[in-house]
């Protein structure tokens, strides 16, 4: 419920109003509200999206990450987790590997696997459809999502194959959904410092729009904190609304903050503040009226945090991500494991209903 009479600024109630009549907001609105102070009047404009969409619900998951290398051909600046070929601290996870984890994590009782890794021209498709198959086989009720779409594009390419191909065998393998990685920021002139060999924001769309006219869902996700502009940010959001008015396949929108730890580039940007997470957030509940979920990580944004956004936006605060990596080599300094209690406190302790579920956001009853 929005009362427009205690929103502060002019611009904000402007917006309220679009929000109201479930009009669009636009560019400039989207620009406005990353500079707005007045937090109260956003936060109540982006819970009221909120709790139309989700209503009093907010989503968790137990779940299991999984990187299966972490050496990679692309080496971005970006990236505290990669190594090259021939690095002592270089891994590949054989399938016995991935079994023994798997298993293990089966018995303490997951949902889902979430698998990303380095871009490693040692791995071959079959390589990726047996680890599939193999958490299958351990349990056939696990939901795999799995690969960004940079490692989508890479396998097509090492294997010789379209995009549809790869996805048609890796569903076949048992693939159910795929994450949102790999988006960082879409504008060149930044992605081309950040992560320069990686696939442009075309390709990286094209993917995304071919998964989804083959029935998979995914993520998409925003890399903020860095060197972007509020205009770049605006852009990302934009690019990714359009597709979605298109294609309807993106479940979930995920805003990353940088941390910059171990890696190779430094923007000499502070950490985001309180506000300016809140402000990314509850901009992309409002701007993005078309994605059912915005997805807070609290392993990135810290409990506290991830607590505070379930009023600004955020319906889904992740999993569990037991022996995470990626954006602990990043120097993230939450726990690498929350336990269900741990979750599913950070949402009762906001005034908000737990659901357990996976990616595809059915209700999963405790097991
Ligand atoms: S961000 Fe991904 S593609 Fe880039 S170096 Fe790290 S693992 Fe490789």
């Amino acid at each position: 419920m929005i009362d427009t009479a205690l929103i502060k600024e002019s611009g904000l109630r402007r917006i309220a109003d679009k929000v109201i009549n479930s009009e669009p907001v636009n560019g400039d609105d989207a620009l406005a509200m990353l500079s707005t102070n007045d937090i109260p009047g956003l936060g109540m404009i982006a819970n009221h999206i909120r709790e139309k969409v989700n209503g009093n619900l907010t989503y968790y998951g137990m779940n299991i990450n999984l990187n299966y290398t972490n050496i990679c051909e692309l080496r971005c600046p970006l990236c505290a987790f990669s190594c090259d070929d021939g690095d002592p601290k270089g891994y590949v996870y054989s399938i016995d590997d991935v079994e023994k984890i798997v298993r293990e994590a089966d018995s303490i009782g997951i949902d889902e696997v979430h698998i990303v890794g380095g871009l490693n021209p040692s791995l071959k498709l079959d390589y990726f459809t047996s680890m599939i198959r193999k958490i299958k086989e351990i349990n056939s009720r696990i939901f795999v999502v799995a690969f960004t779409a940079v490692e989508y594009d890479y396998f097509a390419k090492l294997n010789g194959l379209t995009l549809q191909g790869v996805f048609r065998e890796l569903i076949d393998a048992g693939l159910g959904a795929i994450p949102g990685g790999g988006a960082e920021i879409f504008a060149d002139d930044k992605r081309n410092v950040i992560a320069p060999k990686k696939i442009n924001a075309g390709r990286w769309l094209e993917v995304m729009e071919t998964a989804h006219s083959m029935g998979l869902t995914t993520n998409a996700t925003m890399l903020y904190n860095h060197i972007e502009t509020h205009e770049d940010i605006v852009d990302h959001m934009s690019r990714i609304r359009i597709l979605q008015d298109k294609t309807g396949g993106f479940k979930t929108f995920v805003p990353l903050q940088f941390h910059d730890d171990n890696t190779e580039f430094k923007p000499g940007r502070a950490a985001s503040t309180g506000f300016d997470d809140i402000r990314i957030y509850s901009i992309a509940r409002i701007f993005l009226h078309n994605i059912p979920h915005i997805k807070g990580l609290w392993m990135y944004l810290g409990e506290k945090m991830a607590c505070i956004l379930q009023d600004f936006g955020v319906d889904d605060i992740g999993g569990t991500y037991i022996r995470e990596r990626v954006v602990h080599s990043a120097g993230a300094k939450t726990s690498d494991y929350g336990t269900e209690d741990f979750l599913k406190r950070m949402i009762t302790s906001a005034g908000r209903e737990p659901v357990r579920a996976a990616a595809d956001y059915r209700r999963i009853e405790n097991q």
